[in-house]
Formats: C-alpha cells, sequence, structure tokens
C-alpha cells in the first residue's frame, strides 16, 4: 500500500527468513485476499503505530490478551519491577504462591492450578490429565473451535455430524484423528446421540463455554448445563477451555457467568497480561494424577517464571477495579449499535454477534449459533472491508471469524472514530 512502504519491505525481508513472513499463520494475510501485513512500531493504550507512522485504533488485542490496552503503566511497572530480579529461576519462588491463590479466588472451580506457558500447553495437559484420570482415551470438541495446536486439538469433524474425525493439518495421523469426536456447538441432541453410542469410552468432552474462534457465539440456554449432565452420566469430564473467555466478559471466568462448574478449566492470554502464559486447573482429586504427586508428566522450564507471574498479577489487579467490565459492555454497545446503523444506511448486509466488550461482524444475513452459521459470513467482502478499515486507520484481526476486542484504554470518541471508519469502508464496499 501506498502510506505503508516500510511495512512491505520489512514483509519481503521477512518471507526470504521467516516461514511465510509471519511467526502465526493468522498474522499472514492471506484469509482477506493476501498482501503485505501491517508491521507494528509501538503499541499505546487503544492505538497502534507502524513503521510509517501511521496510527491505528487496535481492536485485535492481540488476539485477546491485551485487555488493558498496550503498555499499560501498571503492568509496564511490575515487568520492570520482576526484570531486576532476574528473568527466570528454575526454582518455586513467591509470586507464583500468589498468583495461584488470585486465580483460584477468581475461579473458584479449580482446587489446584499448574503453570504453562501457552493454552496451547494447558489444553493439551487436560485432555492427558482426563485420559490419567478415567482411564479412557477418547476426547469431544465442538466443531470449529480452536483448543491450541497439538497434534489432537487438530482434528476436524469427519462426514457426519458425529462421527470419528479426519487430520485438519498434515502431520497429524490418522490413528490421532480416531481419538477425537467432533458435534457441532449448540446442538444438544446430536450430543445427547454421540454420548450414547461412545460414552464408556470418553475421557473427555472440551468446550469453549463462550465460543470466541469462529466470532462470539453464546451458549443457547441450556445448552452447557446438558453437556455437563450429559457427559458426566456417561463417568467423563468437562474440559472448559478458557483461554479466550476467562476474564473477557467478567473479573473470573465464563462458568460462572452461566454458574456451570467444569471438572477442569484451561487458561491463557489475559491471565499473562501480554506475556506467554496458560494454566490449566480443576477439582483437588483431579490435579492429584498431575506429576510429582500422580502419574501424569507435564512440565516446562519456562512455567510460572517470575515476569509471566508479575505482569499477569498486574492484568488481573486492574480488571479487579470496579467498573471495568460495565465500561467494556459500554463501550462495545455504542460500537455495535454504530455498526449496525452504517450497515443500515449503506444497505450492507450483516449480523452482529456481542457479549459485552467483545463482538463479530458477519457478512450474513442469518443468525450465527455454530460454526456452519459462522462460515456463510462472506469472506470476500470481509476481506475488502477488513482493508478499508486499515486504510482508514483501524486495525481489526484478518479473519472473518475472529471478534473486535474492546480494552480498558478505549473511549467514546474512539468508538466514534471508528463508526465513521465502519461507514467510510461501507460505502466503499
Ligand atoms: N484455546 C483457545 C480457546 C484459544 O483461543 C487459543 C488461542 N487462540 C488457544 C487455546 C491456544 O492458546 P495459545 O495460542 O496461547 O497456545
Amino acid at each position: 500500500s501506498s502510506n505503508r512502504q516500510s511495512s512491505d519491505a520489512l514483509y519481503q525481508d521477512a518471507l526470504t527468513h521467516i516461514v511465510g513472513g509471519v511467526n502465526s499463520p493468522s498474522r499472514s494475510f492471506k484469509a482477506v485476499g493476501g498482501g503485505a501485513p501491517v508491521y507494528m512500531e509501538r503499541g499505546e493504550g487503544a492505538y497502534f503505530y507502524d513503521v510509517d507512522g501511521n496510527r491505528y485504533i487496535d481492536y485485535l488485542a492481540a488476539y485477546g490478551p491485551i485487555i488493558t490496552g498496550h503498555a499499560h503503566p501498571h503492568i509496564h511497572e511490575a515487568l520492570v519491577n520482576a526484570s531486576l530480579k532476574g528473568l527466570l529461576y528454575g526454582t518455586p519462588h513467591r509470586l507464583e504462591v500468589e498468583f495461584a491463590k488470585k486465580l483460584k479466588q477468581a475461579i473458584p472451580s479449580m482446587d489446584k492450578v499448574r503453570f504453562t506457558n501457552s493454552g496451547t500447553e494447558a489444553v493439551m495437559t487436560t485432555v492427558r490429565v482426563a485420559r490419567a484420570y478415567t482411564g479412557r482415551e477418547l476426547v469431544v470438541k465442538f466443531s470449529g473451535c480452536y483448543h491450541g495446536h497439538s497434534d489432537l486439538m487438530l482434528i476436524a469433524a469427519g462426514s457426519g455430524p458425529a462421527t470419528l474425525g479426519s487430520p485438519d493439518s498434515a502431520g497429524v495421523t490418522k490413528a490421532t484423528a480416531k481419538e477425537v469426536i467432533t458435534v457441532p456447538f449448540n446442538d444438544i441432541d446430536a450430543y445427547r446421540e454421540m454420548m450414547k453410542e461412545w460414552g464408556d469410552q470418553i475421557a473427555c468432552v472440551l468446550v469453549e463455554p463462550i465460543v470466541g474462534n469462529f466470532g462470539i457465539v453464546e451458549p443457547k440456554p441450556g445448552f452447557l448445563q446438558a453437556v455437563n449432565d450429559i457427559t458426566h452420566e456417561h463417568g467423563a469430564l468437562v474440559i472448559y477451555d478458557e483461554v479466550i473467555t476467562a476474564f473477557r466478559f467478567t473479573y473470573g471466568s465464563a462458568q460462572q457467568v452461566y454458574g456451570i462448574e467444569p471438572d477442569m478449566t484451561a487458561l491463557g492470554k489475559v491471565i499473562g497480561g501480554g506475556l506467554p502464559i496458560g494454566a490449566y486447573g480443576g477439582k483437588a482429586e483431579i490435579m492429584e494424577t498431575v506429576a510429582p504427586l500422580g502419574p501424569a508428566y507435564q512440565a516446562g522450564t519456562m512455567a510460572g517464571n517470575p515476569a509471566s507471574m508479575a505482569t499477569g498479577i498486574a492484568c488481573l489487579e486492574v480488571l479487579e477495579q470496579p467498573g471495568v467490565y460495565e465500561k467494556l459492555d459500554a463501550l462495545g454497545a455504542k460500537l455495535e449499535a454504530g455498526i449496525r446503523e452504517a450497515a443500515e444506511k449503506h444497505d450492507v448486509t450483516i449480523t452482529i454477534n456481542r457479549l459485552k466488550g467483545a463482538l463479530t461482524v458477519y457478512f450474513t444475513d442469518e443468525i450465527v449459533t455454530d460454526y456452519e452459521g459462522a462460515e456463510k459470513s462472506d469472506g470476500e467482502k470481509f476481506g475488502r472491508f477488513f482493508k478499508l478499515m486499515l486504510e482508514n486507520g483501524v486495525n481489526l484481526a484478518p479473519s472473518k471469524y475472529e471478534a473486535w476486542f474492546l480494552t480498558t484504554e478505549h473511549t467514546e470518541q474512539d468508538i466514534e472514530e471508528t463508526i465513521e471508519a465502519v461507514h467510510r469502508s461501507f460505502a466503499q464496499l
């Protein structure tokens, strides 16, 4: 693009040194019609400044973690203080105890927790623990949900609604695919039928209690409770993947929003305040399956490192202030209303799913309650919208399935500017 020469040059350089030019495929512009991604120089509050000096209002929030905005002073201070005492010990230390207590207080279903370095590791380990605890091997997930890039979690649905899966990535074995069953989200009949057939072999079901990976999709009333009840009837465990949802919609987790207790919970993203992190926890009896107490192994050189603990604690300290989630909700409502008005004015067909400070704009006129619905969003149109928004100073995720995330640092003025950018973009669509 004409005003992004430095970005374009960096991308050309990156292509020769980094595979695909990016360190995570979601950062490439492949899904929005190609082209060079934007290279950011600096983040500050709700804003990004790119290497060519352009400013963007940011709704990517690094795919969720940056809920307190970029370079938040309280988190910055915590990181500086931690770094002065040494970045990595390989021994136990005070902050991991403090943070474990703080997390447990916020998410009471976790009697015991263990820190990891990423959401992928956290989820991967919950499955291992569930298998160790139940002595069973099959795993259930809902289609379109993402649970990290471990082999087992890269299995797509098979041909029927409740059949064994097929690898969703080259390099994942057919044998692994036979260990995972995929069913549609929000379809309790399909879930019940599947459990009737496979229930006694199933170790666990992985649930995004509020889906964040084909846009924001809430569970239908009764769905989560039914999943819990049916799963437990068959002696399997319920694992909530709250890597996106924890501390996003309330101080605590989605399980508390719906009043449902899973057996285990996986965490990541927001709880690190921007540094690498993951965590998993659950009922004491289940967690005691983990080494050094039990036979299920999990470890990590960087796990529970002082810097991630310090920024995680600092982030939660910001989020536990009164009014944070009310503010995110109010900003989200204002943004949603503005986008709807712009769509009407410019005759653009959209569906918006919003929960508090997170929303998804689907380019379809159908309501979206599952992956099949989300897939109907017009990807080509989204791609053009995404690029127009960039030209108009708004940074979104380059994927039609991704949410827009508000932060505590967005202001009403930012929302108004964003809505103006939406008007200009819709006018050119
Ligand atoms: N679970 C969910 C629900 C996620 O959204 C993600 C990341 N997008 C992960 C797990 C994996 O987390 P990480 O990228 O930290 O490995």
